[in-house]
């Protein structure tokens, strides 16, 4: 499994000196962040795996920060120096859906990670962030029981998936849950195919996804969106409001801006370039690689 080095590090790992933050009225709990005992060493055989289906790993590499520790805003996640907080919401905003996040180890190491700036806008309790690959009853009993409960949904498109725009949001009044998968596209896709315990709420899917703004991490199709645009988009159908999307999107938007004022540069997806001829990575050696571009281009189901 590939993994980047970064200077980000968990609220959890910090040190009392670095927790110099700048917004010292919000506390942790915004984001319950709790490790997946799944997250054992992977095998060999798990490690083989991964590989192959992480091969697409190399669209999605972002500019590698200084290693060296900084100082780290504990409310978005981001280092004190380009702290996003003025572009959060002033206030949590108020939602009756609460959202899970099951979120690829490798996720949570990446330089440019939006899962914070999501929990850092939700009330406590509203967005709950579980990291790790394998997940079942018996290790996390309380995903068992939210997946368990008809009210849940995931959220993870498909020919068995509805639209998350014809769900009736609130049945009988119970207030819905939505699992998202945060990791890049294939390890999603692996992430929902084995484990079992996502394969019980109804699946749901955004029926229109707009083209992703999320424009400094290349996207494998044009449709694919960050985990914070899908929350967004989301959370703004079941709770009947599109001001919460804006919101929830405005300090993607400033990320966006601040990469790219800083040398990052616009990346179409993948199958934007394929299609333009413009894809300049060697070509993959690989039979089923190459067979999995040529469907990207045809815009088939991979
Ligand atoms: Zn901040």
């Amino acid at each position: 499994m590939r993994r980047r080095t970064d200077c980000f590090r968990t609220p959890g790992d910090m040190d009392s000196q670095s927790r110099n933050i700048c917004d010292s009225s919000v506390s942790e709990q915004n984001s319950t962040n709790n490790r997946a005992e799944s997250e054992r060493p992977p095998s060999s055989e798990e490690q083989e795996r991964e590989e192959t289906s992480d091969e697409f790993g190399d669209l999605f590499e972002l500019p590698v920060e200084i290693t060296e520790r900084r100082p780290t805003c504990l409310r978005c996640g981001r280092p004190q120096k380009v702290c996003l907080c003025p572009f959060l919401p002033a206030r949590p905003l108020e939602v009756n859906t609460r959202l899970y996040i099951v979120q690829h180890p490798a996720e949570e190491s990446r330089a440019l990670r939006t899962v914070p700036l999501l929990a850092a806008s939700l009330p406590p309790g509203k967005c709950t962030v579980l990291v790790g690959r394998r997940f079942s009853e018996e290790r996390n009993p309380e995903l068992g029981a939210v997946c368990r409960n008809p009210a849940t949904l995931i959220l993870y498109p498909g020919p068995d998936a509805v639209n998350l725009e014809d769900v009736e949001t609130d049945p009988l009044g119970t207030t819905r849950t939505v699992v998202i998968i945060d990791g890049t596209w294939s390890q999603a896709k692996d992430m929902f195919h084995r484990n079992a315990l996502f394969r019980m709420p109804k699946q749901v899917q955004l029926k229109s996804s707009p083209f992703s703004q999320y424009v400094i991490r290349t996207q494998p199709t044009n449709m694919c969106l960050s985990t914070l645009e899908c929350a967004a988009a989301a959370l703004a159908i079941m709770e009947k409001n599109q001001a919460i999307k804006e919101q929830l999107l405005r300090p993607l938007r400033a990320l966006c801006a601040f990469q790219l004022q800083h040398g990052a540069q616009v990346h179409d997806s993948k199958e934007q370039l394929l299609r333009t001829g413009r894809y300049d990575k060697p070509m993959p050696k690989n039979k089923r690689k190459i067979k999995r571009m040529e469907r990207l281009i045809s815009s088939q189901n991979i």
